[in-house]
Parts: C-alpha cells; structure tokens; sequence
C-alpha cells in the first residue's frame, strides 16, 4: 500500500500551523485538536476545516475556544510520515528543552523545527485558557477497519473518552514512548488520540468531523440545543464501531528493527481475530506468529514506523469497575507493600516488581491501577504510570509535579 498521500502537491506555504480558532468570548473549556502529525495523514486537517466552515457558517454559541492546530508542515507537502524522525515520538520533557533552548536553527532536524513551532502554538492556545483543556490528536492508519480512541489511562481520561461511541484501547499509548498527547496528558490535561480509519480513505475525514463534533458536545464548549447535527454524528461513530467491543487492552507489541524485512501478510484491518500462532507477518528469520488469541491492531502497511502490530483482547466492564473503584481507594498505596514490589528508588510514580516473587495477579493489578512494564532493571520489571490528578494547567517543559 502506497505510503504517499493526495497532500503532497502542497507548498509549505499554503499550509498553516493555526488551521482554525472559535469562540473565546465566554469563559469555559478549551478544545486543541491537532492533526497531521503524521504527514501522510491528511483526514484530521482535512475535517478540521471543516468544522471550522460550519461554525462560521452557524455561529452557535461556545463555552471557551477551539483551535486546530496542524502537526508536519514539511512531512504532509511531502505526503510523507515524517522527513527524518517521528515528530510524535520525541516530546520528552529533556529532549524538547534541549530544542527550546538551542539557538541555533541550523542544527535542528525538520521535525524538531516543527516541535518547537508546534510547542509555541500549543502553549499559546493554553495560556488562554479559562477553564478544563481537552486535547484530541487526530490520526489515520495504513490498515482499514473502524475507528478507536487511544487512551493515556488516567481516570480523567477513561471518564471523557466514554462520551465516544468508539472502542477504546488501554495500554498503547504507554507502548509509544515520546507522543504529543501522552506529554500533555503528563502536563495535567484530558487527552484522546483518536485513528479514524485508513489514510486515504474519504470516509476518514467524516469520521475525524464527527469525533471533533462529539468532542466539542462531550468537553461542553458546545450545547446540543444550538447544534441540530449532534445525533446523526454521534450515530456515525456507531455505525462505524458495530462488532467492536468497547474497551480493549494491549497484550503484545511486535518491535520491527532497521532492516529485518518486516512484511505483514495481506489482508489485515484493525480489530481482526486471530488465534494464537496465527502467521500474520515475515520477516527475515521466518513467520511472525503471534504469541495468544486476540485481535490484530495497527498492522504496519507503510515503510515508515517501528511498530509491526499490536494484539489487544476486550477487557470486561467488570474489570474497569475494579479499576476505577482501586484507583478511587488509592490501592496503589497498599500495593507497594504486596510481595515482590518496593518504590522505585528515583521516579515518583514508578515501581520496581521482582517477577520471581510477584505473582500474574500482581502484574494485572498494576495494570488495572494504570501501571505499565515499561523496562526491565536489575532483573526487575520497572512499572510506571501517567500523573492520574491535574497539574497547575499551563503548558511548561518541566515535567508534572511527583503526586
Ligand atoms: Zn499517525
């Protein structure tokens, strides 16, 4: 499948980094939707537009601001991924302090000029803020198949994201290290990253629309008395999710390496079953397999991007109830002291868990808490988690505050 889009006649210059703003007259929630942050992935800016034309057409009354933002400049007048590095996988706090203090423009890459243009125009739209900010970043994928919410699994997050009538994933976010919502999300704020639908696919920009018009409904910057449309968008999302659980959970991430000839098998669209040692991809050792029953997520169909597939399994309500109901009591708290886990000795929120004496209900606890293995130090898994309370609500470089 081509990894080349329609936007790549554009010139820098057509293309701006504010695609829209609305309202700002009465105090309220404050929505930032960014979208091509990914250059071949034009759907988001292309239904950004849109919304803003049927406000300005409408003029319906709004609570706070929208702003849409778009992400690659470079990248989407290219129709291309990225130029030379994935500007959604590099918003560490160090790495962009380091850019905002560089200055030099010589020697930043295309994306990290993009990031700080970026940065300044997200912090800009923040400090106009006058209430809860929300923030959507919308993205497409090389596979087909319905739309999904992807979550940083915060309680705030889980509680907004359940205003979408679209699956929602836990757990792949935290598998994206260095993503623009996950550090806004570490900033304090509601984030939702949302892939409508394969890149090219028409159907995508409706989709993109609908989610921004359920979005805006669901923050409260809009009411749906004064927008006639509210239904037939949300029942768009319906219709596009039917036969989809709700809520999924990653199991497994396959990693492709520089240069191992990844190759997935034809045919593969979002939210697929599969049985364990289903092949669904080649490599140069042999078949990939995967390694337990699920459902295929992300299948890579471009030459640009690190991540081969995802496995994710529906996770029962049951389960989420838990969760919420562990986080409310702050569990968290008593489970430092279960067998096999201490207080990593440096990081606020992270644990340090000996898989010899923990137990897998252990490990699933942390999950439900939020808790993800992010690396494995002295034999022991590193378990972290995202900030689950607000921070001050100002967009800075410092990382959030350790509660
Ligand atoms: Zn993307």
């Amino acid at each position: 499948m081509s990894n080349e889009s329609q936007a790549g006649d554009k010139s820098p210059t057509d293309i701006k980094r504010i695609i829209g703003r609305y309202g700002g007259d009465q105090n309220g929630p404050t929505v930032v939707c960014v979208a091509g942050l990914h250059g071949n992935e034009p759907a988001g800016t292309l239904a950004l537009e849109k919304v803003f034309e049927k406000l300005d057409a409408l003029k319906p009354p709004m609570k706070g601001e929208l702003i849409g933002l778009t992400g690659n400049i470079q990248a989407i007048t290219c129709g291309k991924r990225f130029i030379a590095s994935d500007l959604n996988r590099q918003w560490n706090p160090a790495y962009l302090e380091e850019l905002l203090a560089s200055n030099s423009d010589t020697q930043l890459g295309p994306e990290d000029r993009e990031q700080v243009d970026l940065h300044h125009a997200i912090s800009e739209a923040f400090a106009r803020a006058t209430g809860t900010i929300y923030f959507l970043d919308l993205h497409t994928t090389s596979a087909d198949g319905p739309p999904f919410v992807v979550l940083a699994d915060t309680l705030r997050n889980r509680g907004y994201a359940m205003n979408f009538p679209t699956p929602v994933i836990l757990g792949l976010e935290e598998q994206l290290g260095g993503t623009l919502a996950g550090y806004v999300c570490d900033l304090g704020h509601v984030t939702m990253g949302f892939e409508a639908g394969r890149h090219d696919d028409p159907a995508s920009v409706d989709i993109h629309e609908s989610t921004v018009w359920v979005g805006l409904l669901a923050s409260g910057s809009l009411q749906q008395s004064d927008f006639p449309e509210a239904d037939r968008h949300r029942a768009a999302l319906v219709e596009a999710c039917r036969g989809v659980p709700r809520i999924l959970q990653v199991r497994h991430r396959h990693h492709v390496d520089e240069g191992v000839g990844f190759r997935m098998e034809p045919g593969f669209v979002n939210f697929r079953p599969v049985d364990e040692g289903h092949t669904v991809a080649h490599d140069n050792s042999g078949p990939v397999r995967v390694p337990e029953r699920g459902r295929i997520l992300l299948p890579l169909y471009q030459s640009q991007g690190n991540d081969g597939y995802f496995l994710v399994r529906r996770v029962r309500p049951f389960w989420l109830w838990l969760s919420a109901l562990l986080r409310y009591v702050r569990f968290d708290v008593l489970a430092r002291w279960l067998p096999g886990v201490r207080p990593h000795p440096q990081r606020a929120n992270a644990l340090l868990v000996n898989p010899r004496v923990a137990r897998w209900l252990v490990i699933d606890i942390f999950h439900l808490l939020g808790y993800r293995r992010q690396a494995i130090e002295d034999g022991r898994f590193v378990f972290a988690r995202r900030e689950q309370t607000p921070s001050n609500g100002t967009m800075s470089v410092a990382p959030a505050s350790n509660r």
